[in-house]
């Protein structure tokens, strides 16, 4: 007994000598209950995110001649069911935060701090315009300028953030016209809302919409308040226009599917919120 405490003893006292050689673990702080907090990580950390980031960009910027070459082809839904957008010129769509500009810092001072989301602490970062580029959307967006194509960001972004995300974005080397408004945030003008039909109205009345790239499905046609099942059902609608036409960038830390999964119930306590999680979560038996 007294030797196996030793021998204990003595492999942990190798495994810290291994740990101290590489990187130093000394916080006993208390890991603080956030359900981001994985997500938040996998973001940070994992080069698998950004490969993710790199897919989606390579892959649009790979296949940016067909839609060049080809009048007929649309991004948008709407668009689809008319004739007159085949003479206009090409416009890509992008949504800004986590598509093009990743705020996972944001996040990862909420969980540090304790506390979640709130608009207060959302416009200070976004005032400090010091957020980075997703992986590869810089890149793109400067590809795709170059060929003429307009690029056009929908962010549900306030307004009153207009000047510091254009500040961000210009520092990072994004396309941004001195010429028009191609950031349109929400509120900016009436009718702004975070649906984002009527800034995606304005565009397709002027240009042919032939890309579109979000985090979120509400980015690519209105999906800000449907169920489940209908997420699921437009989703395997339209599963070929991903990676075509449409380029998802992933955000495993917020989105519409949150409020989805909650059936848009925003009054739960933390206890019905749990039991509706524990029913999402799928075992098959
Ligand atoms: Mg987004």
């Amino acid at each position: 007994m007294i030797n196996l405490k030793i021998i204990s003893l003595f492999l942990i006292g190798i495994t810290a000598v291994g740990c101290s050689s590489t990187q130093k673990i000394t916080s006993s702080e208390p890991f603080p209950e956030d359900k981001t907090v994985q997500a938040t990580l996998w973001v940070q950390n994992s080069a698998e995110y950004q490969a993710l980031s790199h897919q989606a960009y390579e892959t649009a910027k790979r296949s940016l001649s067909l839609p060049l070459e080809d009048s007929f082809w649309t991004a948008s839904i709407s668009q689809e069911e008319t004739e007159a957008y085949m003479q206009l010129p090409p416009a890509i769509i992008l949504d800004i935060d986590e598509t093009v500009l990743d705020n996972s810092p944001f996040q990862a001072r909420m969980i540090k701090q304790g506390t979640s989301y709130n608009s207060k602490d959302w416009k200070t970062w976004c005032m400090e315009a010091n957020a980075e580029a997703v992986p590869g959307a810089v890149q793109f967006t400067q590809y795709a300028a170059e060929q003429g194509i307009q690029i056009f960001y929908i962010s549900n972004r306030s307004y009153e953030v207009e000047d510091a995300t254009r500040r961000n974005m210009i520092e990072l080397g994004f396309p941004v016209s001195s010429e028009m408004d191609n950031i349109m945030l929400n509120g900016e003008e009436p009718g702004w809302n975070s649906s984002k039909i009527k800034r995606r109205e304005i565009i397709e009345e002027n240009y042919r919409v032939i890309m579109a790239f979000g985090d979120d499905l509400n980015d690519f046609f209105p999906a800000k308040n449907i169920t489940q099942d209908k997420r699921d059902t437009y989703v395997t609608r339209y599963s070929d226009y991903f990676g075509r036409k449409w380029f998802i960038l992933p955000n495993p830390v917020y989105g519409s599917w949150e409020n989805a999964m909650f059936d848009f119930k925003d009054d739960l306590s933390q206890d019905e919120r749990n039991a509706i999680l524990q029913k999402r979560l799928d075992t098959r038996n």
